[in-house]
């Protein structure tokens, strides 16, 4: 393609960058993607599943963009095809899943809190997310629970134990929204998209939540991008303006 730069990559987030959050991207954005993939090759890679992300960003989004990585990168497509794959039951196997979900649920057995629902594991693709109270409490049992875990650190405690009991297993523990945690193999973040993209030796990550902490800061912080934290998809379009379109301007 004439005028896009051999080697480099924009690559973006999809939450809170290129939409806003769960939200579907405007029309605005979609124009002013058609534009910059003029001059650049585009990638996305977003936390949630495809059907997730094609709700979001249209049902052609696997051959709008030139790389989706859905999952984090754990399911790859390029130019509309599926180039990779990767499962947490396939990584770690079901006899290793069972002592990790055995125990786990024994522990949720023995934890004396006000109320306990159900769901409390949910087996997805590339993690587990564990709730102590279980997943189909209520929106206000929910925010009960998340002020009683303020005071009382349930979810910190047990990641603890957990972090401790299997330490061998190589995993991360993520406490994040009210009622649970997140529980995957090190590594599986964003950056696992990065393993695709050997061939560029520019790349241009942008993110919203960029922080410590944050879903997008392992591959912001990684040596192999350049990182650009972005406060909306309008800033994201402005930021790519400035560096992306005015240089090819001035380099034509
Ligand atoms: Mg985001």
């Amino acid at each position: 393609m004439a005028g896009r730069k051999l080697g480099l990559i924009a690559l973006f987030d999809v939450d809170g960058t290129l939409t806003a959050p769960r939200k579907v991207i405007t029309p605005r954005m979609l124009e002013f993607f058609q534009e910059l993939w003029k001059a650049v090759t585009v990638g996305v890679v977003g936390g949630s599943d495809l059907v997730k992300i094609t709700e979001q960003l249209g049902k052609s989004a696997v051959n709008d963009y030139d790389y989706v990585f859905a999952e984090n990168g754990l399911v790859a497509y390029k130019n509309g095809d599926l180039i990779g794959q990767q499962s947490l039951k396939a990584f770690l196997g079901d006899k290793k899943l069972k002592e990790f979900i055995n125990y786990t649920l024994h522990y949720i057995g023995d934890l004396d809190i006000p109320i306990k629902r159900g769901t409390f594991i949910e087996f997805r693709s590339g993690m587990l997310n564990v709730s102590p109270i279980g997943r189909n409490c209520s929106q206000e049992e929910r925010d009960e629970f998340e002020k009683y875990d303020k005071v009382h650190n349930i979810r910190s405690k047990m990641v603890s134990v957990l972090r401790e009991k299997f330490a061998h297993f190589n995993l991360t523990f993520s406490i994040g929204g009210q009622i649970s945690f997140d529980v995957f193999p090190e590594g599986w973040d964003k950056t696992y998209c990065l393993r695709y993209l050997e061939d560029f030796s520019e790349i241009h990550f942008f993110g919203d939540k960029t922080y410590k902490g944050g879903n997008d800061y392992e591959i912001y912080e990684s040596h192999r991008t350049v990182g650009h934290t972005v406060t909306s998809p309008e800033d994201t379009a402005e930021q790519c303006t400035a560096i992306f379109m005015r240089k090819q301007a001035g380099d034509a």
